[in-house]
């Protein structure tokens, strides 16, 4: 009987996670699917606290309630509190985790099966997808929030990560194919390798490619998770974790595509200088910057007006001046729509996410493939902290690193307004020689303040 229902309580969480994902895929119903899929969740673990057919005792039913306590308010506050730019970091930090807490089941779950070939089978891949995933996830974070800013590639480090997988797959091979490498002594070298791998996979990547990483490795932690699943017969980490797996590896071929870059350049291209974040200066031409009251003038008599987010609006949290202005322009009888680029911001989904946080309508938020053909029949792009993005070299320029990329056409327009506090470089390190065009003019300041400043303008006009 007990079982029955443990299998409803799975069956159920399983349905809830298709479910929510399925809402996942539009901005209005994303948040619901969210808390669909997290009720799932919850049945399945109640389902497995009261429905199990193991003894238990009382002391490792309070370490478990403990332990989902702890969890719970870590992942809540911490969640809570980040800023929507620390975003990418707290996603690698948690898919971390996950990946370690199947590292950790494989280590338990061990000692009991490695006599059965299927099971070691399962605890292996647990055991090495969910380090790689750990450990390359760590340095992912410590990549994203600055602290690992640094390229660092030992030399044809591409070889050397290729032997180092190979080792790994096959000590794994061999510890279930051969029964004196089956011990635990093994156990721990391959748990000691696969750390080491998932740092050197990781450490050559540049700045500006993690989060196509960070998708990957959410993959890996789908699979390592999925292994779990078939460790226990457990259908609702099964289809959880293959779920992940899917999602991740398609978010990843999405990205890749989004960049018009194929994976394997993603993964051995070394693109991006290792940056972390944007630090190099432009540099070559001259600007000409505009002022808030000219742009005021030129906007509000515009007939046609796109405004492209990126990552420096994000920063200033200018999202709600940037709708006021958008409302301000409509009122004068201007068309305003939003330009978004699927890699704008630290994060896919990066604008939306931030942009429904001061209720832009969603149906003004227009995808670069549908953008793009508008621009010749625009007035005035204003472009808020964004720069590869727009950056034209990614089409003209075949030594640039982002060349191939796909960007926003901008240059279609009549006239281009970029709003950033210096020359700096955005997040690929590189120059931009839209700022230099005869179209473009400059606004110097942060966005916020910027913003603000151009929104009176406009209600003085
Ligand atoms: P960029 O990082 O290219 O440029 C952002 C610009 O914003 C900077 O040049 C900076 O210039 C400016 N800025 C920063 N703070 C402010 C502020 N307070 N006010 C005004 N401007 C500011 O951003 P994009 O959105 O154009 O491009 C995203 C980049 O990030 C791409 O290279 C993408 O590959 C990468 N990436 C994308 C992820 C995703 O999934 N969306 C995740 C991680 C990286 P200044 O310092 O002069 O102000």
């Amino acid at each position: 009987m007990n079982k029955a229902l443990l299998e409803i309580a799975y069956l159920i969480a399983s349905i809830t996670f298709v479910f929510g994902l399925k809402l996942m895929g539009n901005p209005k119903s994303a948040r619901k699917g969210n808390l669909i899929a997290a009720g799932g969740m919850t049945v399945a673990i109640l389902g497995t606290l009261i429905f199990h057919d193991q003894p238990v005792s009382p002391v490792i039913y309070a370490v478990i309630l403990a332990a989902i306590a702890l969890g719970t308010v870590g992942g809540w506050l911490t969640a809570k509190k980040v800023a929507m730019t620390k975003m990418p970091e707290l996603v690698s930090l948690f898919n971390g985790m996950g990946g370690a807490c199947a590292a950790l089941i494989s280590i338990i779950e061990y000692p009991n099966l490695k006599e059965q070939p299927g099971a070691l089978i399962a605890v292996l891949a647990g055991l090495v997808i969910g380090t790689v995933s750990f450990t390359g996830s760590m340095v992912a974070f410590a990549k994203l929030n600055g602290s690992l800013n640094k390229a660092i590639r030992l030399p044809s480090y591409n070889i050397i990560n290729t032997a180092m997988m190979l080792v790994v797959i096959g000590l794994a091979a061999m510890m279930v194919i051969s029964g004196s490498f089956n011990t635990s002594m093994m156990l721990y070298v391959l748990l000691a390798l696969a750390a080491v791998y998932g740092i050197l996979f990781v450490i050559p990547i540049g700045g500006a490619d993690m989060p196509v990483v960070i998708s990957l490795l959410n993959s890996f932690t789908g699979l390592a998770a999925a292994s779990g699943g078939f460790l226990y017969d457990n259908k609702a980490m099964l289809t959880g974790g293959i779920l992940v797996g899917s999602a991740g590896t398609l978010l990843t071929i999405v990205m890749c595509e989004a960049m018009n870059r194929p994976l394997s350049n993603v993964i051995f291209g070394a693109f991006g200088g290792g940056s972390g974040g944007g630090s190099g200066a432009s540099e070559g031409g001259t600007v000409k910057d505009i002022q808030v009251s000219d742009l005021a003038v030129l906007m509000n008599y515009s007939r046609k007006v796109v405004i492209v987010p990126g990552y420096g609006l994000a920063v200033a949290q200018a999202q709600h001046v940037i709708h006021e202005i958008e409302l301000l322009l409509e009122s004068r009888g201007v068309e305003v729509k939003y330009a978004i680029h699927p890699v704008a911001g630290r994060m896919p989904g990066h604008m939306n996410v931030l942009l429904a946080e001061s209720n832009v309508e969603y149906d003004k938020l227009v995808e670069m493939e549908d953008i793009n053909p508008e621009f010749a029949t625009t007035d005035v792009v204003l472009i808020v902290g964004a720069n590869d993005v727009v950056n034209p070299a990614a089409k003209t320029d075949p030594s640039s690193p982002i060349y191939g990329m796909p960007i926003l056409e901008v240059e279609q327009a009549s006239h281009v307004i970029v709003n950033k506090r210096s020359m700096n470089a955005g997040y690929a390190g590189i120059d931009n020689p839209l700022f230099y065009s005869t179209k473009t003019s400059m606004l110097f300041g942060d966005a916020k303040s910027a913003l603000t400043a151009l929104a009176n303008e406009l209600k003085s006009l």
